[in-house]
């Protein structure tokens, strides 16, 4: 068995080495542990190990940990990296420092509308739906020029683009065309990457991946 601190090791080592194959500066990078389900105790050992950006995809999960973990490390950074709902606004806009599946003007809308209440600007990432799959959530890809213009014209920062590939076949195909995207919107981050191919999405220009279970699990 090995501990949180090996597996992120382990995991930080691989998005080094898949940055070096691609040129690019492991420091652009950022490692999101996807902490979901998981609870306090696995959660605080990857604190303890250096881990500080974290990844919830329900805001009631996160409610449940967070604030009372980031009051004893108040430089934890927290990601929403699942479907949001307009009502849930209010309390990302509080909870979240960036949020990763804006995929429509009306939750634009009501994302900023809590901003400006709260005078708190989360950073945004469009989420594509890249595999222009019926059921999957975000953006379809020939509407991410206007979201992204509406996002630039709102006072949330626009952090980049996110995209889940369709599950059970290659991946990389996927990554490269968000890398595309980005590059045509002129937007630099790129969301992508999870325990099962973050290596390949560093290595097509990632600079945040999201890794859950090879984080938490060994
Ligand atoms: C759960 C989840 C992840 C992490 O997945 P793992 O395969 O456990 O690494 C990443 N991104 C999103 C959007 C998720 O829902």
């Amino acid at each position: 068995m090995t501990g949180a601190a090996e597996r992120r090791q382990h995991i930080l080592d691989l998005i080094a080495k898949s940055a070096g194959i691609a040129r690019r500066d492991p420091a652009d990078v950022e490692l999101i542990a996807v902490s979901k389900t998981r609870l306090g105790e696995a959660i605080e050992a990857l604190i303890s190990a250096g881990q500080r950006s974290f990844g919830e995809s329900r805001v009631q999960d996160a409610l449940a940990k967070w604030p009372a973990l980031r009051s004893r490390y108040p430089d934890i950074l927290l990601h929403c990296i699942g479907r949001l709902q307009s009502n849930k606004a209010a309390e990302a806009v509080a909870l979240f420092d960036a949020i990763h599946s804006l995929d429509r003007a009306s939750l634009l809308d009501a994302l900023v509308k809590e901003a400006d209440k709260a005078r708190r600007f989360p950073a945004v990432y469009i989420q594509v739906n890249i595999g222009e799959e019926e059921q999957k959530g975000g953006c379809p890809i020939g509407e991410v020029g206007a979201l992204a213009a509406a996002v630039r014209a709102s006072p949330l920062p626009l952090a980049g683009l996110m995209a889940i590939p369709p599950l059970g076949v290659e991946p990389a195909p996927y990554f490269a065309l968000l890398n595309k995207l980005a590059r045509r919107h002129d937007v630099t981050g790129l969301s992508m990457g999870m325990s099962a191919d973050y290596e390949a999405a560093v290595m097509l220009g990632a600079t945040a991946v999201r890794v859950g279970t090879s984080l938490f699990e060994d």
